[in-house]
């Protein structure tokens, strides 16, 4: 632990980045979660439960109820992410604790990664990359890959992410579709209601929803049928947007061309089966960590902790 002369307690469930550590500390002092043993943190929390009004997470792990109910002076949950999902909205809701997030500035990141996921698994690249170092290209040409360059495009949710994929496919003279649970009317691409339709329509999915009740597995067998053996899914979003041993089942068994994967449904685990598959690309949930985007969303967290603590209005407040 750090501490200040300030008595506000700052509790950061992960690293994140030395910078954003240091800024939290420079002002509060700061408790790092992830320096507790997993099997003392019920402890840890509970002596220091007198001086945390805060805590800072990210998309990977979150304020849930536990660490939530474990402290009682708990003012502000600040994501260091733009998914919300593994923060209890409604534990902090009942409590009045607001909550704030990192929309729009790693937009641009996740969207550039999931352009690179297409391309990465439509083109083989990682195969590539191995073909060249093994020397395994004097004995033979590299097998034929599939072009990106004027594919259908289906987009499960166009929100920020989304829109931003969207129009870097656009770039390469993909037509574009798009599945949510309303139509964009400011949107020039083709709404479908039924997700199975736009993957019947489309040669590679791209996730960009958000994950909640109704999204969870929302990319079934059904879809993943429809959209066939030369298919493509990307997900960019969460790893429980996609039924993943079905997924595994229908690579393997040929029922789907490939997979570029940034998140997985119980990450860090990696099946063995599907770390096996060739027709797959696995990225470590990497898609907004850039540095760039790791000092702008440190910015943002002590920008909204300070406005909280100094009773200014919050910016990308969700409560
Ligand atoms: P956003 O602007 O809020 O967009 C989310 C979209 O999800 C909205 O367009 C919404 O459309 C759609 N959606 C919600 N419920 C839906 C449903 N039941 N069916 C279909 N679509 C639904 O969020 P964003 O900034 O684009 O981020 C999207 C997600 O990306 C985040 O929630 C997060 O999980 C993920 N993410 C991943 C990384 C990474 O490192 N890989 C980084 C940042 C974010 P409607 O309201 O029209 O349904």
């Amino acid at each position: 632990m750090e501490t200040t002369s300030n008595p506000i307690g700052v509790l950061l469930l992960r690293p994140l980045s030395p910078y954003l550590q240091q800024e939290l500390s420079k002002r509060y002092a700061l408790f790092k979660f992830w320096e507790s043993p997993p099997n003392l943190r019920r402890e840890f929390l509970g002596e220091h439960s007198n001086s945390i009004k805060a805590v800072v997470c990210n998309g990977v792990q979150g304020a849930d109820a536990e660490i939530i109910d474990a402290l009682p002076l708990l003012e502000i949950v600040a994501s260091h992410s733009s998914g919300l999902d593994k923060i209890d909205l409604d534990r902090c809701r009942e409590r009045g604790i607001r909550v704030t997030y990192t929309p729009d500035a790693l937009t641009d990141e996740v969207a550039d990664m999931a352009i690179l996921l297409i391309l990465a698994t439509s083109r083989r690249i990682c195969a590539a990359d191995q073909h060249v170092r093994s020397a395994e290209w004097k004995n033979a040409d590299f097998k034929l890959t599939s072009k990106f360059s004027g594919k259908s495009v289906g987009i499960i949710g166009l929100g920020r992410i989304g829109s931003a994929i969207a129009k870097r496919a656009e770039a390469f003279g993909c037509r574009i579709g798009y599945h949510s649970r309303s139509l964009k009317p400011n949107s020039r691409y083709k709404y479908y209601p039924s997700l199975t339709d736009l993957a019947s329509d489309s040669q590679i999915i791209v996730v960009s929803c958000a994950l909640t009740r109704e999204t969870h597995h929302i990319v079934n067998r059904g879809v993943m049928d429809a959209l066939g053996r030369d298919g493509i899914i990307i997900n960019i979003a969460r790893g429980s947007h996609i039924d993943q041993a079905e997924l595994i089942s229908a690579l393997a068994e040929g029922r789907l061309g490939g997979a570029g994967l940034d998140v997985l449904e119980h990450e860090p685990e990696v099946p063995d089966l599907l770390a096996q598959l060739d027709n797959v690309v696995l990225s470590p949930h990497a898609g907004a960590s850039t540095y760039e985007t790791r000092k702008t969303l440190a910015d943002l967290v002590v920008g909204h902790l300070e406005a909280h603590f100094s009773n200014k209005p919050l910016l990308n407040a969700v409560i």
